[in-house]
């Protein structure tokens, strides 16, 4: 086989390939990858880099894939590359499904596989309204449920726009954490005040909307794309309760946090007592090595579905090379306590997120939980640099070069700055992984004008 050269890479992409969330020609100047190494990125043209948020939040296991799992995905492989899942059964569906039960609080205890987050979540609003017979989706404006039907109609943030037309039935609350007002009259100290009236103001809403029209709430456990937003936990298990009072499914959104970027093995851990419904996740399920979701169903939902369709599905659904690559994904996971390093290494995180914001004056805040940080960038005037909507600041671009040049690979969403590192990274390498953006940092304070 002929070895291609970058130019000729770039020249096939440039022909043929096209992007779906950004016009095809942002590709043209994006790094040509092509090696991966602990928690390293290797570029074609020898750079590399730190990949600074596990590339959509997904790769959390980084880039030296256990032994284990490339020998369970090998060992599928040859013995049996697939079974379609409504017409065989086969050990790793079981397996991994027993052991995610193990994972989950009772009565969480039954399983399905899609094959992406997105489609998890068109599964748990398709398992919601047949079970309630209700139609309406309740969601928060500041949230990413998935870039598919349902799922984007459901998400709150701008890419919803894209799918409103023709999606009914999807209803958005703000967030207990809003960016221009405070629900607390005493400002944001007096979190439990501030998350009363918010849950008043939705409670409200779900009289307005009438609660027999409404079958689930479905919430990020922690707001992930949005921003790292941590809602008041009085917030979180009023929903609960709410749901209970109305008859509505808490279905909680897993597919960034869940397996344990946050510091517990699931987010909706973090409000106690808060046990969902329906849980959905993806991402760190195989570290993103090969395609695979969840959803998980109480034992009520999965007791009523063995008897009727969920009415979803896909040929790729419960593929048994993914579910065999996930299950060893989860052991890893586990074995050597990455759920705990996340959780130990939330200290640095905050220290250094602290750092960034007292040190530059682009750096409005910044928001930790475990590994996974966020950072608002703002101009000179005190004002948010520019709305996640909107087509990039004059700033953005000599910022991703700067933010390359000091060899940080990830995602950057003015005015957000994600850091979300592979869970298996240290702290030395946490630490370094900062002062390199601390140094991004500083053509960014230049180039708004600091
Ligand atoms: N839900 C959340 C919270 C997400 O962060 C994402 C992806 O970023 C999704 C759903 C959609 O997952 P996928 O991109 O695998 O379809």
């Amino acid at each position: 086989e002929d070895k291609w050269d970058a130019a000729k890479i770039r020249a096939a992409s440039a022909a043929h390939v096209g992007a779906t969330w950004t016009p095809s020609n942002v590709l043209d100047d994006v790094p040509i990858l092509v090696k991966g190494e602990g928690v390293f990125l290797h570029a074609a043209d020898g750079r590399k880099f730190i990949d600074w948020t596990s590339q959509a939040v997904c790769t959390n296991l980084g880039y030296d894939v256990p032994p284990a799992v490339i020998e369970a995905v090998t060992r599928q492989l040859t013995e049996l590359p697939h079974v379609y899942s409504g017409l065989g059964m086969v050990e790793p569906r079981a397996r991994l499904a027993a052991l995610l039960a193990e994972l989950l609080p009772a009565p969480l205890t039954g399983l399905i596989f899609p094959s992406s987050g997105s489609e998890a979540n068109e599964a748990a609003i398709r398992i919601a309204r047949r079970f309630t017979g209700k139609h309406k989706i309740l969601t928060q404006y500041r949230s990413y449920h998935g870039g598919s039907g349902a799922s984007l109609a459901a998400t709150g943030d701008f890419r919803r726009w894209y799918a409103e037309a023709g999606n009914s039935g999807f209803i958005k609350a703000i967030n207990p954490t809003p960016l221009m007002f405070s629900w607390s009259e005493a400002g944001d100290a007096a979190e439990t005040d501030g998350a009363h009236r918010a849950l008043a103001a939705l409670e409200e809403q779900i009289l307005l909307e009438g609660p027999q029209t409404i079958a689930a709430v479905l919430l990020e456990s922690i707001v992930g794309s949005g921003g790292t937003f941590i809602a008041p936990e009085a917030y979180m298990r009023g929903v609960r309760a709410l749901c209970d009072k109305y008859g509505i499914l808490y279905i909680a959104d897993e597919v960034m946090v869940g397996f344990g970027r946050t510091g517990k093995m699931w987010g909706f851990q973090h409000y106690e007592g808060l046990v969902p419904d329906i849980v959905t996740s993806a991402k760190g399920l195989t570290a993103a090595y090969l395609p695979l979701s969840m959803v998980a169903m109480s034992a009520e939902l999965h007791e009523f579905f063995r008897t009727r369709p969920v009415g979803w599905g896909s040929t790729y659904q419960a593929h048994p090379v993914a579910l065999a690559c996930a299950y060893e994904c989860v052991k890893h996971l586990l074995k050597h306590d990455l759920v705990g390093n996340a959780a130990r290494l939330e200290p640095v995180m905050r220290e250094c997120t602290d750092h960034l914001v007292a040190s530059h004056p682009s750096v409005r805040q910044g928001r930790v939980k475990g590994l996974f940080g966020c950072l608002d960038l703002q101009g000179v005037d005190g004002k948010y640099m520019q709305p996640l909507s909107g087509p990039p600041h004059a700033a953005v671009k000599p910022f991703r070069r700067a933010l390359l040049d000091e060899g940080v690979y990830g995602l950057v969403r003015p005015p957000l700055l994600h850091s979300a590192p592979p869970l298996v990274i240290d702290e030395p390498t946490l630490r370094d992984g900062f002062a390199r953006v601390d140094r991004a940092l500083s053509v960014l304070d230049k180039e708004l004008g600091f």
